[in-house]
This record gives structure tokens, sequence and C-alpha cells, in this order.
């Protein structure tokens, strides 16, 4: 299987570009290694062996992590985060990290400082972001499984772009010690995959408490792959008008009412709903998120990791160059909001009123799934746009996520499986479930494998 991976990647990733980095020395013997115990008990494991590819947030112990930016083009993590012990213990393999936006900040993968990824689709179209490299790996074959991060739809955004099964877990589901912090309080790390059982290995194999990290929720894991029994028979499922409404393109709203009849036919049953707030989950995302990223990013210094800029002649220089040479101009951009909008004067009116919003639209999720047991729409607007289509507008781009980032915001769990195609392009179909819920969210989704 690795050999098989690191084939295909010569074959196929001078096209797609998904990899930054490939650890294919290591990955080699490791396999050799797991050879050796094929027949022992460990090798029943599903995931024994299997070949993996790492978001270049999440970071790896000695080797390259560099969230996509100049700032940290040389770092190599001295620890593994809490996802890639679990991960070894499972005995996968990682055959290299993955291409992203830039601190995960994008919806197109465009932002990374080192390269552009393609759609394996459509090699002009993007692959979605920011989770782009893990998405498109998926869909070229080059692995079977990839860890992405979401923190407004980073993972479910770039899976239907891709036309592969993506999930975003429960916030506090799986741990987030080693994951490069973008904005704390939204970030999920979650699997890309082929299909909705291995994306449900992949998540059992990841979930749970962990005391490095204190929003790690203490919350059994279920077997979640049990939960994919076909049955659906008797479930209601949730539609917000809002998800099919205005600005929500022709072929996305088709696709999801063909959606809907197949699961009539299997005997669930689906309503309109409203989710009110969520209009304004843009806005908010954009500060809160923004705000906590200039809180997170301060720590990119030049003294303590990665790129340290060679032209400072004081301290304050060294700050001041580090980051102007180091930060790509989205991650610039987003600093500069977040600190405006926590400094004072403008807290009240920005980030206090965005912490209010986020309050009311996660109320609105809440009495929804007090009703119903999923809520169903379509993952984006479209299908994939074209490379250098919205780079140039931040607020387009920042409008692809309408329909990804209120989930993040109630911190509820989302799936994203392939449902059609517009152009020989895929569209997705976003199941939402209630918090740590994710089995009902993959019964849904394995209801239409
Ligand atoms: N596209 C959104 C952003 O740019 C979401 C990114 C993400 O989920 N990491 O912030």
């Amino acid at each position: 299987l690795v050999d098989e991976a690191y084939k295909h990647i010569a074959e196929t990733d001078g096209k797609v570009k998904a990899f930054l980095t490939l650890d294919e020395e290591r990955a080699r013997k490791a396999a050799q290694e797991m050879d050796d115990k094929i027949g022992t008990p460990e090798s029943e494991n599903v995931l024994f062996g299997m070949p993996i590819g790492i978001k270049d947030n999440i970071v790896t112990k000695d080797l390259r992590t560099t969230c996509a930016s100049k700032i940290l083009e040389n770092f190599d993590p001295i620890y593994d985060a809490t996802v890639m012990e679990k991960l070894h213990k499972q005995n996968t393999i990682t055959i290299g990290k993955l291409n992203m936006d830039e601190f995960a900040m994008g919806s197109s993968t465009e932002n990374s400082a080192f390269q552009i990824t393609h759609n394996p689709w459509n090699l002009d179209t993007v692959p979605g972001g920011s989770s782009g490299g893990s998405a498109a790996a998926v869909a070229a074959g080059e692995v079977p499984f990839a860890l992405g991060s979401d923190t407004g739809g980073s993972i479910r955004q770039p899976a239907a772009f891709c036309g592969v099964v993506g999930m975003k877990p429960t916030y506090g589901r799986v741990s987030r010690f080693g994951l490069v912090a973008f904005a704390s309080s939204l970030d999920q790390i979650g699997p890309i995959t082929r299909t909705v059982e291995d994306n449900a290995y992949l998540l059992q194999a990841i979930a749970g408490l962990d005391p490095h990290d204190s929003t790690s929720a203490d919350v059994e894991v279920p077997n979640y792959v049990e939960a994919l029994t076909g049955d659906v028979k008797g479930l209601k499922i949730a539609v917000p008008k809002e998800y099919l409404g205005e600005g929500v393109g022709e072929e996305a709203r088709q696709a999801v009412l063909d959606a809907l009849k197949l699961l009539e036919k299997l005997g669930a049953a689906w309503e309109e709903v409203s989710l009110p707030h969520s209009k304004y989950g843009v806005a908010t995302y954009y500060l809160l998120a923004s705000s906590e990223a200039s809180s997170n990013l301060a720590r990119f210094d030049g003294v303590r990791y990665g790129y340290r800029s060679p032209n400072a002649t004081n301290l304050e220089e060294l700050y001041k160059k580090t980051r102007s040479e180091g930060f790509g101009d989205e991650v610039k951009r987003r600093i500069m909001l977040g600190t405006f909008a926590l400094s004072a004067g403008y807290y009240d009116a920005y980030y206090k009123k965005a912490q209010q919003v986020r309050t009311l639209i996660k109320k609105d999720f809440d009495e929804v799934l007090e009703k119903y047991d999923v809520i169903i729409g379509p993952t984006t607007p479209t299908p994939a746009f074209k490379i250098g289509e919205k780079i140039e507008d931040p607020l387009t781009m920042y409008a692809n996520d309408i329909l990804t980032i209120p989930v993040n915001l109630a911190g509820v769990p989302g799936i994203s499986i392939p449902c059609g195609f517009v152009d020989g392009l895929p569209l997705g179909l976003q199941i939402i479930g209630k918090h740590f819920d994710e089995s009902t969210v993959y019964r849904v989704a394995h209801a239409f494998e």
C-alpha cells in the first residue's frame, strides 16, 4: 500500500500538487516493520498499515510542519500532536504533509506560500480550502486517508469540491493538542476519506478525551462503524430554508432535493425549518476567528519558531521584520482585522457583539436539533471555482463558506458527502447532527453508499 501511494504520488502529484513534504524513507521503514507484524492480533486492525496524509498544520515529530507559511518554512516539531500519537497506535503510515491555505485561512488553498493545489476533477479549478491538499490527495487516489482541520468549513468545503467524504466532528470530540491554533474556539481536526465507512474508522481512531487539551470532552466515544446500519427509517430531518434560498445555485438545490427524496424512500421524513440567524454567520465568524487568530499568531515572533528576519538590528525590528516578511497577505489581513475588533473602544461594538450573535446562532441550531435528528443542506452554494477567480476579492471568497460556518459557531458535527455533479465537478451534501452525535450523521451519510 505504501509502495502504491508513492508510485501514485510520483505519477499524479506533479499536476495536483497536494503534498508539501513527503516522508518516504521513514514510511517505507515503518511499512517493513509492519510486514513483520502481519498475522499478529495487531494486524487485524482495519487501519493497520494504511497510508495517511496529514494537513500541514498538525505537528508531526521530526517531520517538517509549515502551515504553508514562510514563517514556519524550516520548522521541525519536537513532539507529535495527540492525533498523531493515536494514529501511531493504530499502525497507520504517514506518507507526508499536505498543502493548505496559510494557517488555514482561506477557501481555495491559493493562500499557501508554497504552491497551488489543483482539483483532480478539473485541474483549472481549486480543490477548496483550507484543507485543499488533504481533499485533493484523497480524490486523486494518492492516499486513502487524510486528516484536515475545520474552523469555518475547511474540511467540508474541500471535501465537497473534490467529491470525497469530510467530517468536522463536534467541538471537543478530537484533541486539538498539536494542531497549530487558528481560532481555538472553532478549530477541530477531522477525517477526509473516499467512503463514509473509512471516515468512521478514522474518526474512531482519533476521537476522545485528552489531558493535554482542556477543551476536549469527557464524552464516551461510541462505535461509529456499528452505526452504519443503512437504516434511516423514522428519522426526522430538518431542511433550513436559508440553506436552499438566495445565493444557492439551482444545481446544488436540486441535488439536495434529490437526496431528500431518496431518504424519504428509505423511510425518513423531512420538513422545512428556519435558522434565522445563520445569515449573520459569515460576519460573526470573520470577527471572532480573526480576533482569536490575532492573539494565537502572536507567538510567531522570530524568536521561538521558524523564520527570523536577517535584516533586524534591534528587538522591535526583529518582530516587525520577521512578521512582515514571514506572513502572507491574508494572514496579515486577519491579524489586523482581529486586533482592531479586540481593541479598546471597538471591543463592545465588534467582538462582544459577535459573541452575542454567536449565541443566537447556536440557539437556532439547538432548537431545531431538539426536534429533529439531523439537518440537511448543500455544503457549498456552487461547485469548485476557477483558480484565480476569487483570490483578488476576499469578500466573495468569504461568502463561499456561508453554509459551513454556522456549524462551527454552533459547535455541532457536520459531514460533507458527494452528491452529484455540475459540468463534471462534484457537489457536496451536508449532514449536520446534534452535539456528540456523529453516529447519526454517519448513519444518514452511509445510506447513500
Ligand atoms: N475559509 C474559512 C477561512 O478562511 C475557513 C477556514 C477554515 O475552516 N480553516 O477562515
